[in-house]
């Protein structure tokens, strides 16, 4: 059982005409393992900028606060020290990888994180059956990461990889943006799939409502401004698809 804590988190972004802004104004939130939290919240609310943060994205600096896994310092690692603490952040590797097929990538990430390179035929196994669960060709495993990929096929490679690295705790950001309901059906089963298997913690940002059809949280965040206006539990998210953020936004 894990605990990815994160506490009266400050964020500033370096604005291209040289100005600091502050985006992160104090974020309070606490994931344990098997707990999928819903991060919710209105365009330029701050939510990537949390996943970013988590992530280690050179862009955000941490002006105050503290993220903490298992009372480790979190923010004192670098980005392959994170993954390798069992942080999973879907848009770590959002660029294209030349020459790297996904096959390479998944097994060089793969034992990056153990510490070991995994059994040659259990691995090729698991990752056949992981594609073949999510509905990849494969011819998918020697195309070059991002290359060309559409946006369904990035966020299925980000679930692929979330099913066979085992994360303790996984950040997805908009895994259902741009999918037809097919796809996101596909996409949520994979994530349901590697809740059951390895009962990470899972943050899922999201704008919309309809993923939390598939993937059922069992804490709502509602984001706004910066910071966490509202939490409850899934009827939050049920009063949203009725009220929007309107009711959050005239009181910002
Ligand atoms: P959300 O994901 O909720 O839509 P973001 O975290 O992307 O929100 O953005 C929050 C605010 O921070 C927005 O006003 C956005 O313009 C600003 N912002 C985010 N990232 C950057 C960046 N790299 N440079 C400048 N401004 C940024
Ligand atoms: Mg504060
Ligand atoms: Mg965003």
């Amino acid at each position: 059982m894990s605990t990815l804590e994160i506490r009266d988190l400050h964020v500033t972004v370096d604005e291209a005409d040289g100005s600091v802004k502050e985006i992160l104004r104090g974020v309070d939130l606490t994931i344990a393992s098997g707990e999928v939290h819903a991060v919710m919240g209105p365009n330029g609310s701050g939510k990537s900028t949390l996943a970013y943060s988590i992530a280690g994205h050179p862009k955000y600096t941490v002006t105050g606060g503290t993220v903490t896994l298992d009372g480790e310092d979190v923010l004192a690692m670098s980005v392959d020290e994170r993954a390798r603490a069992g942080l999973f952040l879907a848009m770590q590797y959002p660029v294209e990888v030349p020459g790297v097929t996904v096959s390479n990538f998944l097994r060089t990430a793969k034992t990056a994180i153990d510490g070991e390179a995994p059994k040659l035929r259990t691995w090729v196994k698991d990752v056949k059956q992981a594609m073949d669960d999510l509905k990849m060709d494969s011819s998918f495993a020697e195309r070059n990461v991002n290359e060309h990929f559409s946006g369904g096929e990035k966020k299925r490679h980000e679930i692929l990889q979330m099913e066979l690295l085992k994360p303790k705790f996984a950040v997805l950001d908009e895994t259902d943006s741009g999918l037809d309901v097919d796809a996101l059906k596909i996409v949520s089963e994979g994530v349901n799939r590697s809740l059951a298997q390895a009962n990470p913690g899972v943050l899922l940002i999201t704008h919309y409502t309809r993923i939390l059809r598939y993937i059922k949280p069992q804490f709502v965040h509602v984001f706004v401004n910066g910071k966490v206006a509202e939490q409850g539990g899934p009827e939050l998210a049920d009063s949203l698809e009725e009220t929007g953020y309107d009711r959050f936004l005239t009181h910002a």
